[in-house]
């Protein structure tokens, strides 16, 4: 599954290369940055992906790769609650906003990001825009949700746990970016891959399986997802797949940061 790191990488991410580092306070830098590449790195709709993966929301999977195929059909068989929506406000959409400075375990405010937005639209000069932006959310949010435009959904997969739930892709969103928030927001104990249902455990990591408007995010157990890897569509590289995961705090810690910025 692995791409051509470029050269420049070495000096810009050394953590990535096991380099030993000066000290402390650079080692958890570097490694919250190791982190976010790893994310980026999977992901789909990020401007340092590799465009020759050719990869959205595991394109073709579950046509190469029989326990999707499975996990698809198990996940379809149990039914969707619809549709929750959106659940989260404006400042949480793609608002121009560039990363917040990250601090050690720290989540900027609900105020501190308003402000950064305000700020950021401000110096692009969008001010009005902004305020426009804003006021009309809640207008197209509801038109989204009343399937007034061509609507896009995230379905958050939990067949034997807290049942199928799927979301409302409106304006200011992607389903990359909604997945990544919903996974972060609701826990699910089940596999979709096996159905084993952990209690106590959250799901951490999820496929992303895109077919037509609707996405699926696909939890996945630790030997689910190492069955997953050892399938030979995904070691000889003939399909590749979008993971996300819900421990990474990246974009909380960033103040969910416009996706450009990813
Ligand atoms: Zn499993």
């Amino acid at each position: 599954m692995s791409t051509p790191i470029p050269d420049s990488w070495l000096d810009d991410f050394p953590v990535l290369f096991g380099l030993p580092l000066g000290n402390p306070e650079e080692q958890a830098t570097v490694e919250a940055e190791a982190d976010r590449i790893y994310t980026v790195l999977g992901s789909s709709e990020s401007p340092l992906k590799d465009k020759s993966r050719g990869v959205r929301f595991s394109d073709g999977a579950a046509e190469h790769i029989p326990l999707v195929a499975k996990a698809l059909e198990r996940v379809r068989q149990a039914g969707v609650s619809h549709s929750l929506g959106m659940p989260f406000d404006y400042y949480q959409s793609n608002t121009g906003r560039n990363p917040l400075e990250i601090h050690h375990n720290y989540v900027p405010t609900e105020r501190q990001i308003r402000s950064a937005t305000y700020r950021d639209a401000l110096e692009r000069g969008e001010r009005s825009k902004f305020a426009r932006d804003l006021e009309l959310y809640p207008h197209a949010v509801e038109a989204a949700e009343r399937g007034a435009s061509a609507v896009k959904t995230v379905i958050l997969a939990s067949p034997r746990d807290a049942g199928n739930r799927e979301f409302t892709v409106s304006r200011g969103w992607t389903q990359y970016r909604l997945a990544h928030k919903v996974v972060r927001a609701y826990k699910v104990h089940d596999c979709s891959w096996c159905g084993v249902v952990r209690c106590g455990t959250a799901i951490d990591m999820f496929l992303l399986v895109g077919t037509g408007a609707t996405m699926y995010a696909l939890g996945l157990c630790f030997e689910c997802e190492r069955r997953l890897a050892n399938d030979p569509a995904v070691r000889n590289g003939s399909a590749r797949v979008d993971v996300i995961f819900a421990w990474d705090d990246w974009p909380d810690s960033a103040g969910w940061p416009d996706q450009r910025s990813w």
